[in-house]
């Protein structure tokens, strides 16, 4: 059988120069469809579900399917990336083993869309731990990421690397991944080496309390980050502002520049020249239905105004 159009005729992954800005569209099932509605609001990446976010049941898509969204992304060499979010049901520090296998089984099934579509990354939250607390459910997270890589690995493969990108959370209710700490005591347990990464969400980092609404305070966040996780680890960022206070451990997007962040701190951290290749993609909530075409312009004006800053 001849081999369909792979990530080979992608474009590069990663480019040097101005930020890449992406934006999360609505896919639905019809993942060709979600990649032109962000190639219309001008994103560089997009970002989909590989399944509804709010539900068990995964989305089968057939190879074909699989095969015409590479095609597609070749044919819009403005979006540069695919990066998947995972289901939010997934919970890998719950201590009710139902809903731990539930969540392993469906991690593995996300994992294997996103490298089925050639994505550059699957975005994880890992859960929250009531009653385990952390050291005590990160052995099953390990296990559950490890098993994912495993299962992951064993399916279609597009030739293109594809991590689970841990995100850090904004800090509710004993959510795993509040601090760079523990991302990084994950990630170092885990030992995936590059199949697992993390994914930096703006909104998240404000209301669990880290400051970098400052150029000082960005290139110590920055700093930081490197410290404990590694830079290399970064491969996107969620670019948000946010809807609740500083430290309000509360996650709650809001469109760029209306919310307490406001686009010169978002730009403070996104003008870092550390993060010159790191895409960083909207899930604001635009009027309703997501990111549009003023919110990716938006972004790219908080980009300006951050680089201003540094001079
Ligand atoms: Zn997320
Ligand atoms: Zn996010």
């Amino acid at each position: 059988m001849p081999r369909p159009a792979t990530s080979e005729t992608l474009p590069p992954r990663r480019y040097g120069g101005a930020v890449r800005i992406g934006a999360h569209v609505r896919a639905g099932g019809d993942l060709v469809g979600a990649l032109e509605r962000g190639d219309a609001i001008g994103a560089d990446v997009v970002q989909v579900f590989t399944q509804s976010p709010r539900a068990w049941k995964p989305t089968q898509y057939s190879p074909e399917v699989l095969d015409s969204y590479l095609a597609a992304q070749s044919q819009h060499p403005r979006v540069t990336a695919t990066f998947c979010h995972a289901t939010y049901l997934i919970n890998l520090a719950t201590s009710d083993p139902d809903l731990l296998e539930r969540s392993r089984a469906c991690l593995a099934a996300n994992l294997a869309v996103a490298r089925g579509m050639g994505a550059s990354g699957l975005v994880l939250h890992i859960g929250s731990h009531k009653g385990l607390g952390f050291d005590g459910c990160v052995p099953q997270v390990v296990a559950a990421l490890t098993e994912a890589v495993a299962t992951g690995a064993a399916g279609r493969d597009c030739g293109s690397p594809c991590p689970i990108l841990l995100e850090n959370a904004a800090g509710a209710g004993g959510t795993v991944g509040r601090s760079f700490d523990e991302l990084a005591a994950v990630l170092e347990r885990a030992d995936l080496g590059p199949e697992l990464g993390i994914c930096l969400d703006t909104q998240h980092l404000w209301a669990s309390g880290i400051a970098f609404a400052s150029v000082a305070e960005a290139d110590a966040v920055v700093a930081h980050i490197d410290a404990t996780v590694g830079l290399d680890r970064l491969s996107c960022i969620h670019l948000n502002d946010s809807k609740v206070p500083f430290g309000a451990n509360r996650d709650r997007h809001e469109n760029i520049g209306q919310g307490t962040i406001g686009s010169a701190g978002l730009g403070a951290l996104l003008g870092h020249p550390a993060l010159a290749d790191v895409p960083a993609i909207l899930e604001v909530p635009g009027a309703g239905d997501g990111p549009r075409l003023e919110d990716v312009a938006a972004a790219r004006h908080a980009l300006e105004v951050g680089l201003a800053l540094r001079g």
